[in-house]
């Protein structure tokens, strides 16, 4: 038996407030090894050099045993048993036991993944959807005959997704960053984009959609509805520019009228996690995770759930896996979790720093509470 803080941890039934699906297909040792480099987009030049690493080190130790292997078992003893049951019996063995009862899916990408449906089908719980602006935005422009008409329709579409999802996200990091003006444009500029970027189609499909007028259109047409407001922030892959999405460059848009009462989500955050912690001291209605960044760090991962607790207020910070196709990462994301809470929580209990009670309370509104409270999850 734990400690009773562990046990607390153990038995907490976790909102995952952003994740995707899990592989749907059986995958390859080279796949695989992709699958845990977040930032080198282009086939690994070494597959094997991604097992020595952080995360490697991690899928050995906590996930190995769920595949009935020793705890530290070589990655060609892990990749042979992984291969002999298969993606789905994998997926089953380690989303099962993470104990959320909540996985908020960002479905923008979604591509030989699981549904939000599929998701709980593995790991029980409920499965909800997010939905990603510039996805929406990119299947609704082949459906215009005047794309002057762009900034009705769009809100039309985010008004009608409102209805059934439970926040919205957007991937302006990815497209433009946050360094571009991040005021309400004008009406006329964002027809003449929408025009432009309409003329750009081709068979039918809609082009990436990278131009900051309508992406930041597409903000404050998913402000409007109030609904959760998701951001990618911070560590990505190579297509972003790391310097030019810290969350400090999102201040001036924070103290927006528009933003009040809406509930600001950061996600991932690393390595600014404590620009975002300061930001949700600023603004209550900003919120942190330092999801995907648990997982890639590992052992350190200890280091980053603790930064994450310093200047935010508690009630503003959430958790979140950022898993995204193996199931490991699922697993992970909520073992690490847990694990780093303990640690980190624990010490100041130790310390005499932190009651048990404040402990216990801090990792439920962390884990659960702030993220159903924010979602209005029912
Ligand atoms: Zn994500």
């Amino acid at each position: 038996m734990g400690s009773p803080l562990a046990e607390h941890l153990e038995q907490l039934a976790l909102v995952d407030h952003h994740v995707h699906g899990t592989w749907t297909q059986d995958a390859d040792p080279a796949r695989i090894a992709n699958a845990f480099n977040e930032a080198d987009t282009a086939p690994l030049a070494d597959p094997t050099s991604a097992w020595d690493t952080q995360l490697g080190f991690a899928v050995r130790r906590w996930c190995a045993p769920l595949l009935d292997l020793e705890p530290h078992a070589s990655p060609e003893t892990y990749l042979q048993r992984r291969a002999e049951l298969g993606e789905l019996e994998v997926a089953r063995r380690l989303i099962a036991p993470t104990n959320v009862s909540d996985w908020l899916v960002d479905t923008g990408w979604s591509e030989g993944l699981t549904s939000p449906d599929g998701l709980a089908a593995l790991g029980g719980g409920t499965g909800r959807t997010i939905v990603r602006l510039e996805t929406l935005a990119e299947s609704l422009l082949p459906t215009l005959v005047d794309a002057g008409d762009w900034a009705e329709a769009f809100g039309a579409a985010v008004d009608e997704a409102a209805r059934t999802c439970v926040g919205f996200k957007s991937v302006i990091a990815y497209r433009s960053g946050f360094a571009v003006d991040l005021t309400p444009p004008a009406p006329e500029a964002v027809a003449e984009a929408a025009r432009r970027w309409h003329a750009g189609l081709e068979d039918g499909r809609a082009p990436r959609l990278d131009d900051p007028t309508l992406i930041v259109s597409g903000l404050y047409a998913a402000l409007r509805t109030h609904r959760p407001l998701q951001l990618h922030v911070g560590f990505g892959d190579r297509d972003l520019d790391l310097a030019s999405v810290d969350p400090l460059l999102l201040t001036d848009l924070l103290r927006r009228p528009e933003v009040r009462g809406v509930p600001v989500m950061l996600l991932h955050c690393y390595p600014y996690e404590r620009h975002a912690g300061y930001l949700a001291q600023a603004f209550p209605e900003v919120y942190l995770d330092v999801g995907l960044a648990t997982h890639f760090l590992g052992a350190r991962g200890v280091g980053v759930v603790a930064r994450s607790l310093e200047l935010a207020p508690f009630r503003q910070v959430l958790y979140s896996s950022d898993a995204a196709g193996p199931a490991e990462l699922h697993h992970l994301g909520a073992r690490l979790w847990r694990h780093s809470m303990t640690q980190v929580l624990g010490g100041w209990v130790d310390a005499g720093e932190w009651s048990l009670d404040d402990a216990r309370r801090v990792a439920t509104l962390v884990g659960r509470d702030n993220a159903r409270r924010a979602y209005d999850l029912d």
